[in-house]
């Protein structure tokens, strides 16, 4: 329900705008939850969790065309400001900094960036070269831009949460990461902006991911060759689902846990339905009494909630 109690948040365009409205938070405390825009739910938790635990909030808008390959979907991406800054308002952000790119990249195409190294070849890498090095870059400038103390990012994009994360104590970034677990539909669709390509058959064999990512975590007490025997049995019960990639590995490495392995995993999928990529993931405990959790235990270090 919208609370109308809430402030319509200031809205920078600029890097001079920005500079302004961010002077004026303060020092301390300053909450950053970065987007690309077309907000949904799972956003909306994120900005909510960053309120209660954060003095003030930033939202970020930006659709980074330095982290989309030249044959993906960044000219059809939704574009849906008027709604986005509704959300925003109602969940009681209090600047919104939406440049375009001509504002973050002000001299173009920047030449130095930051390398994800290998943990950004595998997986979602490997199907979007490039793709992680233009995300970490466009997040260290916001994070330098925004001066944020604290980041929010989604579980649901689990590779680039591990990268933020190395990224920031490889290079000593002055900012605490803090994960939230995955919002999903009532079905069990991983929420996404891209959701909105997907047609209502489509969406029905979407579905599949989700299915399989359950039946795997239902199969963790027998360990790994079992969690992947039956998240891969729904998959091929669902051949209009073009799987790029189901794995079982390491949250940290992500190398495939071998079969003696007990403890924490990603259990992560990928696949086109129709003419939209999906992912999804659950984090895992294989082993006596496993199952999914909700986030990774070892790296979902929050800050303590404020009062
Ligand atoms: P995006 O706008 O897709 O770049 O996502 C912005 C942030 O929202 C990222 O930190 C995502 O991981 C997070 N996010 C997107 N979808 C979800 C979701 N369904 N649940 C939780 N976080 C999400």
């Amino acid at each position: 329900m919208t609370d109308l109690s809430t402030r319509t948040p200031v809205v920078a365009r600029t890097r001079d705008e920005l500079q302004v409205a961010r002077a004026a938070l303060g020092d301390g405390d300053v909450a950053v939850v970065m987007t690309m825009g077309a907000l949904h739910e799972g956003h909306a938790t994120l900005i909510r969790t960053a309120r209660r635990r954060a003095r003030h909030v930033i939202v970020t808008i930006f659709l980074n065309p330095l982290q989309f390959g030249p044959r993906e979907d960044l000219s059809r991406y939704p574009r849906t400001f008027d709604a986005d800054m509704e959300i925003c308002r109602s969940a009681g952000v209090d600047l919104v900094f939406a440049p375009t790119p001509d504002v973050v990249y002000q001299d173009g195409d920047p030449g130095v960036r930051i390398s994800a190294g290998p943990l950004g070849d595998v997986l979602e890498g490997q199907a979007r070269p490039g793709h992680f090095d233009g995300m970490l870059t466009v997040v260290a400038k916001l994070l330098h831009l925004t001066r944020a103390d604290s980041a929010y990012f989604g579980q649901k994009d689990a590779q680039q949460l591990l990268l933020i994360r190395r990224m920031v104590r490889d290079l000593d970034f002055p900012v605490d990461v803090v994960s939230v677990p995955t919002v999903r539909e009532a079905d069990g669709l991983a929420m996404s902006s891209r959701n909105t390509y997907l047609t209502q058959s489509d969406r029905e064999v979407a579905l599949c991911l989700s299915r399989a990512l359950k039946a795997g975590a239902e199969a963790a007490p027998e360990g790994p060759s079992a969690i992947r025997r039956a998240a891969r049995g729904v998959l091929v019960a669902e051949p209009l689902a073009l799987i790029d990639y189901l794995v079982l590995v390491h949250p940290t490495t992500l190398e495939d846990v071998p079969e003696w392995y007990r403890g924490e995993a990603l259990l992560a999928v990928a696949g086109r339905v129709g003419t939209t990529r999906l992912i999804d993931n659950l984090p895992i405990r294989v082993g006596p009494g496993g199952g999914a959790l909700e986030v990774f235990s070892d790296v979902h270090a929050e800050p303590p909630a404020q009062d």
